[in-house]
């Protein structure tokens, strides 16, 4: 993609140098000194020799527009973005992929030669990472989305492009589930239901996907759905990676489920970062020893 040519002699093998030909990155939010992404990309970095540094950048709201002429001023090359930012930031970029335009989300900028184009890379890394850890054929799979928010969003458009056979989406506040079936409605067999109807749904399901915030630290005790609704052998898949294993996923493991965490989710999105910034295949596997690392200590 945009920077391949921009990896020259000078600045691959060097590994985090840090030097006059240091290519710079980093993600912006706020608030963001929370953030796992600066450890997991330096050792990306590291780990495929390229002479990057990735940091955090406190941004407000109120200097998008600045931030995005930094970026162009001092060619930052590559630049996540995480929440509050990534609707907002749409309107300071030249470009964006079809697909982030239809999630309406932009989480990866591409500094191309002066030119800010942005895509999503959220849903297609929870998808990369359900199919490598828990379901590698989605294909003809009943599915179920419990939540309807911005994660949501992203991930239901990435499912649909995989030929499910119907996606159900399960949100407390039902309209907000309307809006998102009828958004890729055109992708897919979608359907929005009220979480009363959540049971028999889930009864019917291949996989049941939490995108909601319940049972996130420090609501731990909580669920979003009862796991003796799941079909066994059906996957449970939640996109909290803080606890790693929600009572949601320690529920259905019990209920005999496979389980998914969202750790994956997160190193995934950071890997088709890597990938569209750099051109080169990401290190997963060292990226998530090194969040691992970093969550447990
Ligand atoms: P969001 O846009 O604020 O959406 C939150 C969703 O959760 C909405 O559907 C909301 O329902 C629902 N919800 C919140 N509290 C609820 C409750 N008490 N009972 C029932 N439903 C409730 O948030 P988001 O950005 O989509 O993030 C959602 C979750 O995904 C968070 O836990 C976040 O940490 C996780 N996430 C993980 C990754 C990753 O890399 N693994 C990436 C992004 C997000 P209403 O519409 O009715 O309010």
């Amino acid at each position: 993609m945009a920077l391949e040519g921009e990896f020259t002699v000078t600045n691959v093998g060097a590994g985090n140098r840090i030097d006059s030909n240091t290519l710079l990155f980093g993600v912006i939010g706020n608030p963001i000194r929370h953030s796992k992404s600066p450890v997991m990309m330096n050792r990306a970095f590291r780990e495929t020799g390229i002479n990057g540094v990735y940091a955090a950048f406190h941004v407000t709201g109120d200097r998008i527009a600045d931030f995005a002429a930094g970026v162009r001023a001092m060619g930052i090359q590559g630049v996540n973005v995480t929440i509050p930012h990534k609707l907002d930031i749409m309107s300071v970029l030249d470009e964006i992929d079809p697909g982030a335009r239809a999630i309406g989300a932009v989480n990866t900028i591409v500094n191309d030669a002066g030119r800010l184009i942005g895509y999503n890379t959220d849903g297609i890394g929870y998808v990369r990472s359900l199919k490598e850890e828990a379901e590698h054929e989605l294909a003809g799979k009943q599915i179920v989305v419990i939540g309807a928010g911005g994660a949501a969003r992203g991930i239901v458009y990435a499912l649909a492009n995989e030929k499910p056979a119907r996606i159900t989406i399960a949100n407390r506040s039902v309209d907000r589930a309307k809006e998102l079936a009828a958004s890729f409605q055109d992708l897919a067999e979608i359907e929005a239901i009220s979480n009363d109807e959540l049971q028999v749904a889930c009864r019917k399901a291949d996989i049941v996907i939490n995108t909601t915030s319940v049972g996130m630290f420090p609501n731990t005790d909580e669920t979003p759905v009862d796991a003796d609704w799941l079909k066994p052998g059906a996957v449970a898949s939640d996109l909290i990676y803080n606890p790693l294993k929600t009572k949601f996923l320690q529920q259905a493991e019990q209920r005999g489920c496979r389980i998914h965490g969202g750790l994956g989710m997160f190193i995934y999105q950071g890997a088709y970062a890597f990938e569209y910034w750099t051109g080169q295949p990401a290190p997963a596997a060292a990226m998530r020893e090194t969040v691992l690392a970093a969550l447990l200590s």
